[in-house]
């Protein structure tokens, strides 16, 4: 007997027929013996709905009772999911957030899992021997009793954090897709589906855009050591394939030099002309920003040939482009810029592999490719098993294919 949870996203559940099939991949593994938890999603598009409906009720919402509203589409799932079940003969109950209790901080909205107390399902398991249904993406906050949801995405961090809690043997994630592929396959259909995925990987590919996992899902399942494998609930619920394993570097025999293209359209670019070239410059910049809570990624400062004034580019999510720029137009005597100049027409693309740990000229390999398709990069960063590069939003696909095939990753 293995102890194992299950999570199922938003098109997995999307309608009752869905839910009956997910009911019927449950019921796979409860007659093979295993204990199961199951971490549900909200249908797909309900979450969108529910946040709509905040934004137009209150522009400027309190976030607490935005996280009241948008929880609610998960826990109608895991009691329609409990239902499904009960109707094939199979024991369950449904879990909300503070029910198992799954104890979060306060950013709501963005929330962060603190604490797990897994004592009842376990329970239930022992006694009743019934599934447990959990509302995936919700917690509560301790202190203040209030629900708080986990940033979008996050039904599969709540999988991953019930799986550690529970020291389940595996954590499922079944979506739309069969695995995790070379790029998102929608985008390149030559995309190769990857037995094997590491930790390390995976966390960059999730951190730069490829939304299949949420980020924070795969530094839980890399820090507690859980086997979590990404696969299709559209498979045969009598015999579904394995699908991807997130897994650690060592266990993956052959290592392409990139593993993974990954691009991300949640970005802006700001450059600020003529800014006085002078020590403090740079921090008179972005500490504002940081006050702001807002996050920068790419920075480009160019060396001035005057010696007096200078340039400095960077990039933030396009979320926060208006805010950063109010806050640095604010500050615009204090800082002495003579222009600020904004784009959210940007997207930035990303190649991802361990291989480049140990290989030379990876990157530059692909700007010679770029350039060969007439494609312009506006700035570029790289760190040890990665490098990134912000273009035109219009050459998106263009250059996600061009890596795609530079790195012999296509399907052939
Ligand atoms: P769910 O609702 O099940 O959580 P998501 O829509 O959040 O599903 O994530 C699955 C989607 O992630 C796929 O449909 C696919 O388009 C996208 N995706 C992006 N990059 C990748 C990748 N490298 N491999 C697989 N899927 C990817
Ligand atoms: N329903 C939430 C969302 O759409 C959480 C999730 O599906 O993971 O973001
Ligand atoms: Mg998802």
């Amino acid at each position: 007997m293995a102890r194992l949870v299950m999570k199922f996203g938003g098109t997995s559940v999307a309608d009752i027929d869905r839910i009956r099939n997910v009911a019927r991949h449950v019921k796979r593994e409860v007659d093979a013996g295993h204990e199961v938890a199951v971490v549900v999603s909200a249908m797909s598009g309900k979450t969108n709905e529910l946040v709509a409906w905040c934004k137009d009720a209150s522009p400027l919402y309190d976030a607490r009772e935005y996280d009241a509203v948008v929880a609610s589409g998960e826990q109608v799932t895991a009691g329609l999911l409990a239902l499904a079940l009960h109707t094939i003969g199979i024991p369950a109950r449904s879990w909300q957030g503070w029910q198992v209790a799954i104890k979060t901080s306060d950013a709501h909205g963005a929330a962060r899992i603190e604490e797990i107390h897994g004592g009842a399902i376990l329970e239930s398991f022992a006694k009743n021997r019934e599934v447990a249904v959990i509302a995936g993406f919700q917690g509560v906050h301790g202190p203040t009793n209030r629900i708080a949801t986990l940033g979008r995405g996050g039904s599969d961090t709540s999988a991953v954090a019930i799986a550690a809690a529970l020291k389940a043997d595996r954590c499922d994630i079944y979506t739309d897709v069969d695995g995790v592929y070379t790029t998102d396959p929608r985008i390149v259909p030559k995309a190769r589906r990857l037995d094997r995925i590491a930790f390390e990987e995976m966390l960059e590919m999730a951190s730069l855009g490829a939304k299949v996992l949420q980020v924070r899902s795969v530094e839980l399942a890399m820090v507690h050591k859980v086997p979590t494998f990404v696969r299709s609930s559209f498979d045969d619920p009598e015999n579904p394939r394995p699908g991807t394993l997130i897994c650690e570097e060592e266990d993956i025999v052959e290592q392409p030099v990139v593993t993974g293209i990954a691009f991300s359209r949640d970005e802006a670019q700001i450059t600020l002309r003529r800014l006085a070239d002078a020590p403090g410059v740079a921090a008179g910049i972005f500490m504002p920003l940081a006050d702001a809570n807002i996050n920068v990624d790419m920075i480009i400062q160019t060396v001035s040939d005057d010696k007096s004034t200078t340039d400095m580019t960077f990039t933030t999510t396009a979320a926060d482009f208006d805010r950063a720029c109010a806050v640095l137009e604010g500050l615009k005597d204090k800082i002495g810029f003579a222009v600020l100049e904004g784009s959210t027409d940007v997207v930035k693309v990303s190649a991802i592999g361990v291989g480049m740990r140990s290989h030379a000229g990876v990157a530059a390999r692909a700007f010679k490719a770029l350039s060969e398709k007439g494609i312009n990069i506006r700035a570029i960063t790289t760190s040890e098993i990665k490098f990134s590069v912000l273009i035109e939003a219009a050459y998106t696909e263009l250059a996600v294919r061009t890596l795609h095939t530079l790195y012999g990753l296509d399907k052939v």
